[in-house]
């Protein structure tokens, strides 16, 4: 029986280490998908109103025979809505499309320096609106470097309780890493497979070899054995089962090392210091 750790974030909150993520997934075939997803044990959802599927995660999770309060949803703001009047509408947007009156998770996905400067500041307090409304219960930010997170230290009200960002063996993030665990905040790991990129490494698939696990699930253990929140994506019903049934063996410390310093500074996505969200 699979049994997902839960990590407390800074507000208490509680969300559970591994979830679903539906980045990339068709709005047509997300539905299916997240149903898979819960019936196969997921009970957290990373979506965001720039995948386009929001609406079809809620009607999943409708459709599902647990309550609201059973699955973890987050969702994050969309690069074009920063301004404080825009961000407003655009939450407004996520709730009544996943369907629901609050979400557990609201994220600032990109800083955008290039695009708003240090706007993120005022986005930031606007979240702030949106956790003391209730209507997210725990708010938190996206590709956040230290520098970005220094300043809302400095000049708003609440941490964030969480910073999601890329992460895998190909970029392993310590500097972020390190910085987010002195301060509090969580880390959420993103295409932690390297969308696919990290499965066919020697090292991956020798650890593969001796634990008679696939390479995907050695590299999500090697995620949840290092504390990070995960949430791989997949449409095919074999690999969303396969990549939850991580939760019935452990990798020696050595192995976790071994992974660890595959690490090449290798991004599959953006650089938040230059990306401008379009
Ligand atoms: P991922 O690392 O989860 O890789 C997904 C891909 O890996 C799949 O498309 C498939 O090709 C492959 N895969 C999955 N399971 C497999 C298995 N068992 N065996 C073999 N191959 C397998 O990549 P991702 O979707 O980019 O990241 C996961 C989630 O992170 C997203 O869905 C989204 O929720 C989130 N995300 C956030 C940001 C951000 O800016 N905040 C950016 C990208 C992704």
């Amino acid at each position: 029986m699979t049994s997902i750790p839960d990590i407390t974030l800074n507000n208490g909150q509680v969300i559970p280490q591994f979830g679903f993520g539906v980045f990339q997934i068709q709005p047509d075939d997300t539905a299916t998908a997240v149903s898979t997803a819960l019936e196969a044990g997921y009970r957290h959802i990373d979506t965001a109103e720039m995948y386009g599927n929001e609406a079809e995660v809620g009607e999943a999770i409708a459709r599902s025979a647990l309550d609201r309060g059973e699955v973890f949803v987050t969702s994050k703001l969309s690069n074009d809505a920063h301004e404080p009047g825009e961000a407003r509408h655009a939450f407004d947007r996520t709730l009544k499309a996943l369907g629901t009156e609050y979400v557990d998770l609201f994220l600032i996905h990109w800083p955008l320096p290039a695009r708003y400067g240090d706007d993120f500041v005022q986005t930031w307090q606007t979240l702030e609106e949106f956790y003391r409304e209730g209507r997210a219960r725990s708010i938190g930010v996206s590709n956040f470097q230290p520098h970005h997170l220094r300043r809302l230290h400095g000049e708003t009200q609440i941490i964030p309780a969480v910073n999601q960002i890329e992460v895998h063996p190909y970029l392993t993030q310590d500097d972020v890493r390190t910085f987010c665990a002195e301060h509090q905040i969580a880390v959420e790991a993103w295409s932690p497979l390297g969308q696919g990129s990290v499965l066919g490494d020697p090292v991956v698939r020798s650890v593969a070899e001796r634990t008679g696990k696939t390479p995907a699930q050695v590299v999500l253990r090697w995620h949840v054995q290092r504390g990070d929140i995960v949430f791989p994506k997949s449409v095919t019903p074999d690999r969303i089962r396969e990549n939850i049934d991580i939760f019935d063996f452990e990798l020696s410390a050595a192995d976790v090392e071994d992974i660890t310093v595959l690490n090449k500074n290798e991004r599959t996505g953006p650089d938040p210091d230059k990306f401008d969200g379009r």
